[in-house]
């Protein structure tokens, strides 16, 4: 059984609709898909998506929040979409992310790249905007050649465009979470860069508000990583969640359900709610 607990749709940074995205998830094998959009939960409250037979959904959302002055994201898995707390706070953080958006636009303007705001609320196309549509623009005028290139030159952790002390409280969302009969889940560690001791410091704030797991395996990752992931995840009990975070069909992201099982060793998430 394959389980992908993390990935994103056209209705946030993602590049495939909702409907192509199970498409391919069931082609890859994966038997239960979590569609973690940034902040939204639109995927779970309107009727149309079908599911193919054999595939099971299981109702997430990813939430940006912030720690020491870091930005952290929290997956909630297994949550009930029409929860109105979570609704309320999905909705507070969609304002938060349109707000944000014009401040990195001007802070691109002042860094003589003006018409961001226009092109970027256009590519989101009404749904959670983010820095990958800034990105895009910046791709597109010529002022960088990748994606990759504008996170590192404008976007990325210190740059001028990131923007990121207005996000609810982990506290918060970490109770949204909960709240709506979910698992919060700290989304792919390894990505913020932090020592071990910091990672353990973040695992017992997070704990102690109520958080229960941590993505163990997230997209392509070292051996190494997954190893000392799946320590801390013992040693602090917590449960263990895998997930591609797949964005689009690209070479270098790992694609829906293609990563290594979890550990032995782990417990995995599924069997708070299985
Ligand atoms: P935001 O939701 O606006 O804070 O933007 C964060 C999103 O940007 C992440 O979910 C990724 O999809 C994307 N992202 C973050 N860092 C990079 C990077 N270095 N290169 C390309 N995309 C990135
Ligand atoms: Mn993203
Ligand atoms: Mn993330
Ligand atoms: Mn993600």
């Amino acid at each position: 059984m394959i389980y992908d607990l993390h990935c994103h749709s056209d209705l946030s940074d993602g590049e495939l609709s909702p409907a192509e995205l199970v498409q391919r998830a069931h082609d890859n094998g994966v038997s239960f898909l979590s569609i973690t959009d940034h902040d939204s939960l639109a995927v779970y409250r309107s009727p149309a998506l079908s599911v193919p037979a054999g595939l099971t959904l299981v109702p997430g959302i990813e939430l940006s929040t912030q720690w020491r002055g870091r930005g952290i994201h929290i997956v909630g898995l297994n949550v009930d979409p029409f929860n109105e707390t979570l609704v309320a706070g999905a909705l507070a953080q969609q304002q938060v992310r349109v707000q944000r958006a014009g401040k990195i636009a001007q802070r691109l303007e002042r860094a003589g790249h003006s018409g961001a705001l226009a092109r970027a609320t256009e590519l989101a196309n009404g749904n959670a905007i983010g820095r990958p549509h800034f990105a895009t623009f910046l791709v597109e005028i010529g002022a960088v050649k990748t994606s990759k290139a504008a996170f590192r030159k404008y976007l990325g952790t210190g740059k001028t465009g990131d923007v990121r002390r207005d996000w609810a409280t982990m506290d918060e969302v970490v109770n949204w979470i909960d709240g709506a009969g979910g698992v919060a889940v700290i989304a792919h560690p390894a990505h913020y860069k932090l020592t071990n001791t910091r990672l353990r410091e973040l695992v017992d704030d997070f704990q102690a508000m109520g958080g229960r797991g941590i993505e163990v395996v997230s997209g392509s990752q070292t051996l190494d990583t997954t190893q000392k992931l799946a320590k801390i995840a013992n040693e602090k009990g917590l449960f263990a969640s895998c997930g591609s975070d797949f964005h689009r069909p690209a070479a270098s992201w790992s694609d829906l359900g293609r990563f290594p099982s979890l550990p032995d060793t782990c417990t995995p998430v599924w069997h708070a709610w299985y």
